[in-house]
Parts: C-alpha cells; structure tokens; sequence
C-alpha cells in the first residue's frame, strides 16, 4: 500500500511574499521536495479554494495584522500538526514593526494628507497569537536552509538549527571583521545561516535572522556603544523587528 501523502498549506497574511518567492527560486529542487506532498493551499501559485479539513503541516508567511489575518492564523494552526513560521516578519514582525515605534497618528498625517481614518494595529508577532513549532529565519528565508530542514518535518520530526553566529561563516569566507574597522555589526549575536551575505558585501549584520540564544547581547551592547549613537543603534533594530527582543535586556 502506497503510504499516505502528506497534507500542507502555505499561507501568506500581510507581507511582500518574498519568502514565498525564495521557495519559487528553488525551481525544481522545490517540486522534488514536494513530489510527495499533496498541496492544499499554496496563494502565491494557484486560486484553487481551500477545501478545509486536517493538515500535517501549515506553514506560514507576513504579519498578522487585519482581523482577517487573525483568523486565518487561528484556523491554520487549529487544523495543522506542525505550524511552520517563514520569515522574519511573522517570526519578528520584521520592516511593518517599525511602525510599532513611530509617534502614530503623525506619521499617518505626514503620509496620508487627506485620509481621515486609517487601520493602525500595533504589530505582534505571530507567536503572540498561535504556538509555533519552528521558524525558518530570514528576510527573505534561505531557499538551501529550507531544503535542508523541511524533509526532517516530512519524516514527523521538528529540527533544530544549530546555534551558531553570522560571524562563523563571515570569518570561514575569509571576511575582514568590521567591528575592527570600528564599523557597525551585530554578527556576533544573531543566528547564521545565511551564509554571511552582509558583511560579505561590506554591511553590518542588521539582524534579520533574529537572536541567537546563547549570544552575550549585554557585550555586543557595550561594543557598538563605542561606534554608534544610542539613536542609531535603536533605528538599526528596528529595520527587521529586533528592537522588543534585544531591549528585554537591561544594559
Ligand atoms: S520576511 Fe522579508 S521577504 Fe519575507 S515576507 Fe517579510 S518582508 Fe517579505
Ligand atoms: S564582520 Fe560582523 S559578522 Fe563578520 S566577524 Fe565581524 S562582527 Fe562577525
Ligand atoms: S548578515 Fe545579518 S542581516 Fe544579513 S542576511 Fe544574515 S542575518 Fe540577515
């Protein structure tokens, strides 16, 4: 008897549907992995309705920041095994959190002159709604990270990504450490796994990937003190939601 295909569902709520795309650019290496699967629901790649019913894996992608957004979140996890969380803005409210942090209805005023009302929820991750059951970092994700950990998900597991920071790749790629040159980089306290690519090009690490869990956030603080504003090191957590996660800290 041929064993049962499994169920799965990708949806998006408020996003650019980047991370959606990383899985697009996969191309055939996508379809190989999904030879086995049966689709349910998949937004980006076709308009078929969602029939309901149980899932084995749900997997989602964007903000939950409409009442509808909400609801799909809730019945995705009700119907799913495992939730899978992509990206950084579902995983840290990711560029809309930034938002969380300016001063509301004037910023609204300043952008929209003649709007009189406008739907302005404060940002909350989506583990602040549902419980997740693993995330795939990254804005976007990593399209190898991804063919890497989800046939451990196909087999029942749920994997691990190892805790190691953007620093170990960066220094394997031979990369002159930018701390050194006295420029900004948070390398050292944010998960790698995504191959170095920012200070591989000559940027700071802004975070994308989120905390890694066993990174001495009170040291790196005290390191970028010495390079940049307490207003630049503030605006720089907040490009992809890390500001609530490194500000529990108490410097
Ligand atoms: S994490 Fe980045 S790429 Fe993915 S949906 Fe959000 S903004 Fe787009
Ligand atoms: S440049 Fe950044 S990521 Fe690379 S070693 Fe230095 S601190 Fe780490
Ligand atoms: S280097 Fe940092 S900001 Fe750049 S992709 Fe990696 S985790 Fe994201």
């Amino acid at each position: 008897m041929k064993p049962k295909l499994k169920k799965i569902a990708i949806v998006s709520l408020t996003s650019c549907e980047g991370c959606q795309f990383t899985l697009f650019d996969l191309g055939e290496k996508f379809l190989d992995l999904m030879s086995n699967v049966e689709m349910i629901d998949f937004r980006l790649f076709e308009d078929e309705k969602d029939k309901g019913g149980k899932l084995d894996i749900g997997i989602v992608e964007g903000s939950p920041m409409t009442k509808d957004n909400i609801k799909t979140l809730l019945k995705l996890r009700k119907r799913s095994k495992f939730l899978i969380v992509l990206g950084n803005c579902a995983a840290m409210g990711g560029v809309p959190e930034i938002k969380n942090y300016q001063q509301g209805k004037a910023t609204i005023k300043q952008v929209y002159k003649h709007v009189q009302e406008i739907f302005n929820p404060e940002i909350k991750e989506v583990n602040n709604f549902v419980k997740v059951d693993f995330v795939f970092p990254g804005c976007p994700i990593s399209g190898d990270e991804f063919l890497k950990y989800f046939p451990e998900f196909l087999a029942g597991n749920i994997p691990i990504i190892q805790d190691q920071s953007v620093c170990i790749e960066c220094r394997k790629k031979g990369n002159k450490c930018l701390l050194l040159e006295n420029k900004p980089c948070f390398g050292p306290i944010i998960l790698g796994g995504c191959d170095a690519v920012c200070p591989t090009s000559r940027m700071g690490c802004q975070g994308c990937r989120g905390l890694r869990k066993s990174g001495n956030i009170k040291t790196i603080r005290c390191m970028l003190k010495k390079i940049m504003t307490d207003q630049e090191f503030e605006n720089t957590t907040e490009i992809y939601g890390l500001r609530d996660d490194v500000s529990k800290e108490k410097f």
